[in-house]
């Protein structure tokens, strides 16, 4: 069977300026896939080329047995990739319940189940998002990816620089997506909650995927290489 996402040889320009050199990856369903890498390997380039907001991209990228390639990025949406942006970009001026209900499409997430995922949401549901802490902010994002209703949840750097009671609510509500059997591709700093996590990791150096394992499979010596941890 083919995967949910499959991306071979990704690559891609900021100009004149090469930031992807082939990067290959996969996410079959119900499967939760770290992307890793030090700083600047491209990461975030390769979200931004999945969901098709950077379209300087070349090679093939399928979701569903349907080619990406040639799709505006809210086509991309609707074939149901949820993506949960670096830097959280909520409508400021919006309620906690006008920013999910404008996202929202058909499916098993409503504002009553991400509700359930995030309480304090509920609680906060008439508030304008401006008025929200960081780590509302972020929940906020994730509940409002869920909205749509996605096969695939992307999460890029959802944790960070959040205070560690707020990522450890983050980390359980990310638990609980994987049990609902929500495929998910993420992309964090915590090794630690990747590992208890994750499926399969694939690391980038420079623009490529050089590794791709298990839990199990990445040793020290492979953190200590790629990581630099
Ligand atoms: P980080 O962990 O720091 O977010 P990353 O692995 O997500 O890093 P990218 O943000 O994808 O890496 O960056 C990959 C390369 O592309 C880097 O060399 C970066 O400087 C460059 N780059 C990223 N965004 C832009 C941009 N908007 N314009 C020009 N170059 C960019």
């Amino acid at each position: 069977m083919s995967a949910l996402l499959e991306v071979r040889e990704l690559t891609a320009s900021y100009g004149s300026s090469q930031a992807l050199f082939g990067v290959d990856l996969s996410v079959g369903a119900g499967e939760v896939v770290a992307l890793m890498g030090r700083n600047g390997m491209g990461k975030t380039t390769t979200v931004r080329c999945i969901c098709r907001m950077m379209t300087s991209s070349r090679g093939a990228i399928t979701f569903a047995g349907k080619s990406l390639n040639d799709l505006p990025s809210h086509k991309a949406a609707r074939l149901g990739i949820g993506l949960v942006p670096e830097g959280r970009r909520c409508f400021a001026p919006l309620s906690v319940e006008e920013n999910l209900v404008c996202a929202a499409r058909p499916g098993a997430w409503t504002l009553e189940a991400v509700g359930a995922l995030f309480p304090r949401l509920s609680e906060r549901r008439s508030q304008a998002a401006r008025t929200l802490s960081g780590g509302e902010q972020q929940m906020l994002a994730i509940a409002r990816a869920l909205m749509i209703n996605p096969k695939l949840l992307i999460l890029d750097e959802a944790t960070e620089g959040l205070a560690p009671v707020i990522r450890q609510e983050i980390w359980r509500a990310i638990g609980e997506l994987k049990q609902s059997g929500l495929a998910i591709l993420i992309i964090d700093k915590s090794l630690k909650d990747l590992k208890a996590l994750c499926d399969r990791f694939v690391i980038l150096e420079r623009g490529k995927s050089e590794w791709t394992g298990g839990a199990g499979a990445l040793s020290e010596e492979i953190c200590d290489r790629y990581l630099g941890v």
